[in-house]
């Protein structure tokens, strides 16, 4: 079992490193938030002074922060209070060129790192099934995998540094622009006079299935457990996609590739969180789309 440092115990980072408890990890957890601190303290993990007094003596790291900036500022406070040769795994979604930033930090001190964001929200990261994308040398990805397995169930090397932050990015495209277009076939089929069932009946079966529409579909009835149903509590907060989003068009114009579902996506999404709709869950987007008809 490993010494383990967890950095940033927020909605995703907590009840992760409690999962490295549970798996028998030692674990030395720190974050700027008092009652994070508590929870990890109450789930098992030591709670330490600093990120820098977290990291003493750790064979990994773990860092899980809301952004590129957090990540960088706290990988140069910890990186070079690590050991040589040992590991630092970055699982929050952020930015490629930050993810490449950091991960030449590490190389510089001799550490080795992985990005390493993930997919499967809240839920996924309590019951340890979150699915991880990897970016990293080889030997760091070896080294990370069976910590990450205790967290997750699916772990991808996607490729050398920042390789997982590009397939996140990219699948969440996806998943933005696929609700929008789900969304607008339920409230096109609603004003045609066609059932919700009727319509998941045919298209969860035909050429329009996709994940949106069969694992998370829009309005309450077909997917029993889909967020709709639960008058649209996140799941996965609208505000985090318009995140996504965003990072995927900054990626998209700093390598010129042409996105423009993914840009018209982020637009619709950025006007659902303006108008005070950031914590609902992503799907709820079909309630903006049935508005957009004006009645
Ligand atoms: P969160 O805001 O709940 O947690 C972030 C934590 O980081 C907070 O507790 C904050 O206090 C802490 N923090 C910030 N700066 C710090 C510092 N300098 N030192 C120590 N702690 C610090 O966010 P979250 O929902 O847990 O998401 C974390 C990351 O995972 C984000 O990048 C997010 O995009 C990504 N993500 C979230 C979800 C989700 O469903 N919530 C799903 C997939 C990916």
């Amino acid at each position: 079992m490993a010494s383990i440092a967890f950095i940033g115990l927020g909605n995703m980072g907590g009840p992760m490193a409690a999962n490295l408890v549970k798996a028998g990890h030692k674990v030395v957890a720190f974050d700027l938030v008092a009652a994070s601190r508590d929870q990890a303290k109450a789930d098992g993990a030591a709670i330490a002074e600093s990120t820098v007094a977290a990291v003493k003596g750790a064979e990994v790291v773990v860092t899980m922060l809301p952004a590129g900036r957090h990540v960088l500022s706290v990988w140069n406070e910890v990186v070079p209070a690590m050991a040589k040769g040992a590991l630092i795994i970055d699982c929050s979604t952020i930015d490629v060129e930050s993810a490449k930033q950091s991960h030449a930090l590490a190389s510089k001190h001799g550490v080795g790192s992985v990005d390493a964001p993930v997919s499967g929200g809240t839920g996924g990261a309590k019951g340890a099934t979150l699915t991880f994308m990897c970016g990293g040398e080889e030997k760091a990805f070896a080294a990370a995998r069976p910590v990450l397995e205790n967290m997750g169930k699916k772990i991808v090397h996607c490729g050398g540094a920042g390789a997982g932050q590009a397939a996140k990015i990219c699948n969440n495209m996806i998943l933005g622009i696929s609700m929008i277009a789900v969304s607008e076939a339920f409230a096109l089929a609603e004003k045609l006079g066609l059932s919700h069932q009727a319509l998941f009946d045919v298209a969860s079966t035909s050429s329009g299935q996709c994940w949106s529409l069969t694992s998370y579909c829009p309005v309450p009835g077909p997917v029993p457990t889909s967020p709709a149903n639960n008058d649209y509590k996140p799941g996965f907060a609208a505000a985090l996609m318009v995140k996504d989003l965003t990072l995927a068009q900054d990626a998209a114009t700093a390598a010129g590739a042409a996105t423009p579902l993914g840009k018209h996506a982020q637009e619709i999404y950025k006007a659902f969180d303006a108008a005070g709709n950031g914590g609902v869950d992503f799907s709820g987007i079909i309630r903006h789309v049935r508005g957009l008809s004006g009645k």
